[in-house]
């Protein structure tokens, strides 16, 4: 799906955050700068919080309290092939709390096979310009993509007719 300005990438995080469940897996691929954090933004709004995210610099996990917990994981800093003990991120993925995971291809092979990925890119000839590609892996997910993409098709809609008027 196509996103043209910051404010667009939150409003499909806010659809992930409004539909997420206990458990559920969320991993974010993109460069820096794709929105990422952005996104992750919208999800801990349609979570129902208020508050803002940051990347977490010192630490690779911050939660946030919400409806349900976001457990908010930036992967950065992560030293390539560095294994992950101690961080804690194997607790969180098997909690209760939705795990939003920015950089996750830096730590293959620790995560659920069944989540959902979504990659972000940036644009070549618009600045604001993205394209999100949601990947479901396992029934939940696919299950989550289709009523995410019911709802963006419908926000997609109310924005174009905003834009008629
Ligand atoms: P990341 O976490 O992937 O490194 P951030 O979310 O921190 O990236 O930053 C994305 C930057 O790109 C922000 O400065 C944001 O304002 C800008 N931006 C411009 N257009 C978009 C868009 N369509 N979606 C998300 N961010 C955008
Ligand atoms: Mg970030």
């Amino acid at each position: 799906m196509q996103s043209f300005e910051p404010a667009r990438t939150q409003a499909i995080g806010e659809s992930i955050g409004a539909q997420a469940r206990p458990g559920d897996v969320v991993l974010l691929i993109g460069d820096l700068g794709a929105g990422k954090t952005c996104l992750t933004q919208g999800i801990l709004w349609g979570l129902g919080s208020k508050d803002h995210v940051r990347s977490p610099t010192f630490v690779l996990i911050m939660e946030h309290a919400a409806r349900i917990p976001l457990y908010h994981a930036d992967l950065y800093r992560l030293e390539q092939g560095s294994d992950l003990n101690g961080v804690g991120l194997e607790e969180y993925l098997q909690g209760d709390g939705l795990c939003v995971v920015e950089w996750a291809d830096r730590a293959p092979g620790v995560f659920p096979n069944d989540r959902l990925e979504v990659s972000i890119e940036q644009d070549e000839n618009q600045r604001d310009g993205r394209t999100l590609t949601l990947t479901a892996f396992g029934v939940r997910y696919v299950d989550l993509l289709q009523s995410l993409i019911a709802g963006i098709d419908r926000l997609s809609n109310a924005v174009d007719k905003a834009r008629d008027i």
